[in-house]
C-alpha cells in the first residue's frame, strides 16, 4: 500500500486502554506539517546558476535602489525625507484639494532635487538586463527582457533606460508614478516633462517658497504659463496634479503586475524589504508558484531569511557582483 494513502487514524497508536492521546496526536501533527524553511543563500555561484536557468525574471525595486544617488529613503533612520514631514500633509488627494499651492511647492522642490540626481551602479546593473547582448550572457534562458517594476518616483531607472533605447525603456513600470509626470485634473491629459519648473510662480529659493501661497491660476496648468484661453485637450488651462500614487490611491497596472508575477520564476527584490507590501505579496506569489526570490538590500529585515537568496549591503555593489556586470556598466 502506498504509505502516502494511509489514513491518519491508522497510523496513530492507541494508548491507555485504547484511548487516543490527543496531545501526542497534535504534537505529531504540528511536527509533521511544519513548513521546512531553508536558510537564504548568499552564494554567488548558486545565484548565478539560478539566474542562468530562469525564463521569466522580474525585478521589484524600492527606495534603496536610489539611496546612492542621494535620494533619501522614506524609512532611513537619520536623514529621512519624511522624518520632519507628515506624509498625509502633502501626499493625499485630500491635501491637494485643500492646499494645492502647498502640495505643488513641495513637489516643485522635489523635482529640482531629483533632476540633479544621477543613476548609480545599481540602476546601471539592472539596466544591463535590458541589453540583449548582456542578457543572453547573464540569463540565456530568459524568454524576454526582464520587466522592472519600481516603486520609486524619481524616474532614474527610466531616464537611464531611455538613454539606451526606446525598447529598453518599455521594460519598466513605474508602479507609483513619477514626479516628472502630471495629469490634468480637467481633461485628464497625462504628460511627462523633465523641465525644472512647470510654473514660473513656483520659482525662487526654497525657504521663501515654503511660505508663499501661490494663487491657483499661477500653479502648473494644462498648456503651461503661456495658456491663452483654449479649452482643447492637453491645452485646456486645467490645474495639473503630480501623477504619483498618493496615500489612499490604488496603483494602476496592478493587474498586469500580478499577471507577470504568476509567470515569474525568479524575482529580484532590490532596495526594499521582501516583507513589506507589496514586495511581500509578490514574493509569496512567486514562491507559491515554485519560483525563487533573491533580496538585495542594505539591512536584514525580519522574514528576509525566507528568500532563497539574500545579499546584504549597498545594492550598487551587491547587484554588480551578483549579475557579473562590472564591464557592462563602465560605458553607461
Ligand atoms: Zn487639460
Amino acid at each position: 500500500m502506498d504509505p502516502c494513502s494511509v489514513p491518519l487514524c491508522n497510523v496513530v497508536t492507541p494508548v491507555d486502554n485504547g484511548k487516543l492521546d490527543f496531545d501526542e496526536l497534535w504534537l505529531n501533527f504540528t511536527i509533521d506539517f511544519q513548513p521546512i524553511v531553508m536558510p537564504s543563500s548568499s552564494d554567488l555561484r548558486s545565484f548565478k546558476e539560478a539566474l542562468a536557468s530562469s525564463k521569466n525574471i522580474l525585478i521589484l525595486s524600492g527606495a534603496g535602489l536610489s539611496a546612492a544617488s542621494g535620494i533619501p529613503t522614506y524609512r532611513s533612520a537619520d536623514e529621512s525625507l519624511w522624518n520632519n514631514f507628515d506624509p498625509t500633509a502633502y501626499a493625499t488627494p485630500q491635501a491637494f484639494a485643500k492646499d494645492p499651492s502647498g502640495v505643488w511647492r513641495w513637489y516643485h522642490n522635489r523635482r529640482k532635487e531629483y533632476l540633479k540626481a544621477k543613476p548609480n551602479n545599481a540602476h546601471r546593473a539592472l539596466a544591463t538586463l535590458a541589453l540583449p547582448s548582456a542578457l543572453s550572457r547573464i540569463a540565456p534562458c530568459s524568454m524576454s527582457q526582464p520587466l522592472h517594476i519600481t516603486q520609486n518616483v524619481d524616474s532614474l531607472s527610466l531616464r537611464l533606460l531611455e538613454s539606451l533605447s526606446p525598447e529598453a525603456a518599455e521594460g519598466l513600470i513605474e508602479m507609483h508614478g513619477s514626479i516628472f509626470v502630471t495629469k490634468c485634473t480637467s481633461c485628464q491629459k497625462v504628460m511627462r516633462s523633465y523641465a525644472p519648473s512647470l510654473a514660473s510662480a513656483l520659482d525662487g529659493d526654497e525657504d521663501s517658497n515654503a511660505k508663499r501661497d501661490v494663487p491657483l491660476c499661477q500653479l502648473p496648468k494644462c498648456g503651461g504659463d503661456s495658456w491663452a484661453g483654449s479649452n482643447r485637450y492637453g491645452n485646456c488651462g486645467g490645474l495639473l496634479r503630480p501623477e504619483v500614487v498618493w496615500f489612499g490611491e490604488m496603483p494602476p497596472l496592478m493587474g498586469e503586475v500580478s499577471r507577470k508575477m504568476s509567470q515569474c520564476d525568479l524575482l529580484l527584490v532590490v532596495g526594499t524589504s521582501s516583507t513589506v507590501l507589496p514586495a511581500s505579496s509578490f514574493a509569496t506569489q512567486v514562491k507559491a508558484n515554485g519560483g525563487k526570490v533573491a533580496v538585495f538590500n542594505l539591512n536584514r529585515s525580519t522574514g528576509d531569511d525566507e528568500a532563497d537568496f539574500l545579499f546584504l549591503g549597498p545594492c550598487e555593489t551587491t547587484l554588480v557582483d551578483a549579475l557579473g556586470v562590472e564591464d557592462d556598466i563602465k560605458d553607461m
